[in-house]
């Protein structure tokens, strides 16, 4: 994986330190070689300068003789005249006029000293320096010369360039002598021979062995520092990469859910402030995580306190109250109003001019119960899909309660004529009995019964029959007030509670009834007849219970149908049991 950020910090490295130190090595190397080259080739040139100055002094000493020789009496009568007497030893004859001084070798150094007579030339002496051997020696024990160091004597082949004035003939060369390599530097051409030059040669070798061991030594300290920098780096480099690896194990767990986890802070360099900030930011999502529980936690609760709430009561009002109350919550608006389908108005909270609104109907797949409208400044939409799930919980409370209320009703009510029933009349009753025995009010019950009922059914039939004690009940309704219950007490009997009547009062109702009903026209096959019905009137007295009313209005009842029937008879006194 070449990419990865421990390979770049590889790469780093090497383009830092690595690069850097191979030219600083190259440049060192470089340098060192000439340094030792120049300190070879000052030693060569001073060296060269004492061998120059050891071979003058034996050509000096040579012409010396020449021109001692020249001065003689007899060597100037012996040129003039072209015979000489007894020479000097080293001294020999070159021709008729010329003599040579110093011993002749294959190669040599040579001058010429003319001999003059007046201002007449008689002849010349040629002082010789041998260019061998013993010079050599001669020259190299004067010199000096540094160990391994020799002089060489060069023959030049072909003179091609003129004599230079200093005494090495230019810059040092690398030469090879017998397979030993040198570096050489040269006189410039000795004497009249211009084909000869002294030269001094240091073996190259010692030099480059300096030069290879400066380098050696630089590359162990170039290799030693590289070492220490490799060594420095590494070091820094774990520690970045100790670094990332905690920063992303610890993003990943944090991200698996293991919010307490945080990245240790060490030293206060950039990596100490991006895992500070981290561990901040660990700490900011954790509070906001906790805080995001609780609010929905919060929420949770509210819901299902609201649900139950609204599955406790099937009271319409209470119902819609509470819906638009909860929405309000839920959705954290300001305020809200619910407008029922039948006309009922529910506002909560502010409903402010400037605040926004957001309708949301109330209604399960079957019904409608109505609009809620939301007042809020902003509506977030995690609060509207809450608010939407509980209106709908509501709007299916409310579905509940109108399938309850039906139920209720059902049970409470006869089917045939829609007024309540016997059991639920007893109950009513009961209660009504109560009450008046507490506060003392008025209370009284009127029993009717259909005259001639069952020869009406035999004459027009059961359906008649139907129709008759339907339009008795609607009598009953249009009659009594809202308070009253009127009830079918079985077959074609029915017994009205009159709360808050008197005796007189419940007469007076009982002969409304009467009267409307003798009015009634009854469709009876083609034609329509007329139907009656008898009352029995009685009132409640303290202690009596709802059978002893009942019983009483039953015997007043009895009375009517024995005196001849439509008519009303009022019970003589309501007697309470013996207990
Ligand atoms: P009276 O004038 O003395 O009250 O005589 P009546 O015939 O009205 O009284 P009776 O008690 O003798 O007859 C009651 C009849 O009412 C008997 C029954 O067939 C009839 N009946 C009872 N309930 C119903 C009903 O729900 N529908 C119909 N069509 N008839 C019913
Ligand atoms: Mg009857
Ligand atoms: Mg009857």
């Amino acid at each position: 994986m070449l990419g990865s950020f421990k390979h770049k910090l590889a790469v780093y490295f090497l383009l830092l330190a690595v690069a850097p130190l191979t030219a600083a090595f190259w440049g060192f190397g470089t340098v060192t070689k000439h340094a030792e080259e120049r300190r070879a080739d000052s030693r060569l040139e001073a060296e060269l300068r004492a061998v120059f100055a050891s071979y003058e002094r034996q050509a000096n000493h040579v012409e010396a003789l020449a021109r001692n020789l020249a001065g003689r009496r007899d060597v100037q009568r012996g040129l003039r005249l072209g015979s000489f007497g007894r020479l000097p030893r080293d001294v020999a004859v070159l021709g008729p006029h010329r003599l040579v001084v110093g011993l002749r070798g294959t190669i040599e150094s040579t001058q010429t000293v003319r001999v003059k007579a007046g201002r007449r030339v008689i002849g010349s002496i040629l002082a010789v320096l041998p260019l061998d051997r013993s010079l050599l020696r001669h020259l190299h024990s004067e010199s000096g010369l540094a160990r391994g160091d020799r002089i060489v004597f060069v023959p030049r082949s072909k003179p091609d360039r003129p004599a230079p004035q200093p005494v090495a003939s230019g810059r040092p060369l690398a030469v090879s002598v017998a397979g030993t390599r040198y570096r050489a530097l040269a006189t410039r051409p000795l004497g009249e021979q211009p084909d000869v030059q002294i030269a001094v040669l240091a073996p190259a070798e010692p030099i480059e062995a300096e030069v290879a061991a400066t380098r050696r030594h630089l590359l162990y300290v170039l290799l030693g520092a590289l070492l220490v920098l490799a060594a420095i780096a590494a070091a820094e480099a774990r520690s970045v990469m100790r670094s990332v690896r905690e920063l992303a194990s610890t993003a990943d767990a944090i991200g698996r859910g293991r919010l307490d986890r945080r990245v240790p802070v060490r030293g206060r360099d950039e990596f100490a402030d991006l895992a500070g900030s981290f561990n901040s930011m660990a700490d900011q999502l954790r509070t906001r995580l906790v805080e995001l529980e609780l609010q929905r936690t919060r929420l949770r609760e509210s819901l299902s306190r609201t649900g139950e709430l609204l599955t406790a009561t099937h009271d319409v009002d209470q119902l819609l109250t509470l819906i638009a109350s909860a929405a309000v919550e839920a959705a954290d608006a300001e305020g809200a109003v619910l407008l029922g389908e039948d006309g009922a108005v529910v506002e909560v909270g502010t409903l402010a001019d400037d605040a926004k609104t957001f309708e949301l109907p109330i209604a399960t797949s079957d019904s409608r119960f109505g609009i809620l409208i939301l007042y809020a400044a902003e509506l977030d939409e995690d609060n509207l899909l809450a608010t939407r799930a509980l209106v709908a919980q509501g709007a299916n409370a409310l579905e509940n309660a109108k399938l309850h209320e039906a139920a209720a009703r059902q049970a409470r009510s006869d089917g045939l004529t829609g007024l309540a029933n016997r059991r639920h009349c007893e109950e009513h009753l009961l209660a009504e009995v109560t009450r008046s025995e507490r506060y003392e009010t008025p209370l009284a019950v009127v029993l009717s019964d259909i005259d001639e009922f069952k020869a009406a059914n035999d004459t027009y039939g059961h359906a008649f029959g139907d129709l008759v004690l339907q339009r008795f009940a609607d009598v009953l309704r249009e009659t009594l007030r809202d308070i009253d219950v009127s009830s079918r007490w079985g077959g074609e009997e029915f017994l009205v509670v009159l709360p808050g009547t008197t005796l007189e009062g419940a007469v007076e109702a009982a002969e409304r009834i009467r009267t409307a009903f003798a009015a009634l026209e009854l469709a009876a096959g083609d034609a329509t007849t007329r139907m009656t019905a008898s009352f029995g009137v009685a009132s409640f007295v303290a202690g009596v219970d709802p059978l002893q009313l009942v019983r009483a209005a039953d015997e007043a009842l009895y009375e009517a149908k024995r005196r001849g029937k439509n008519r009303v008879r009022a019970a003589v006194e309501t007697v309470a049991a013996e207990r």
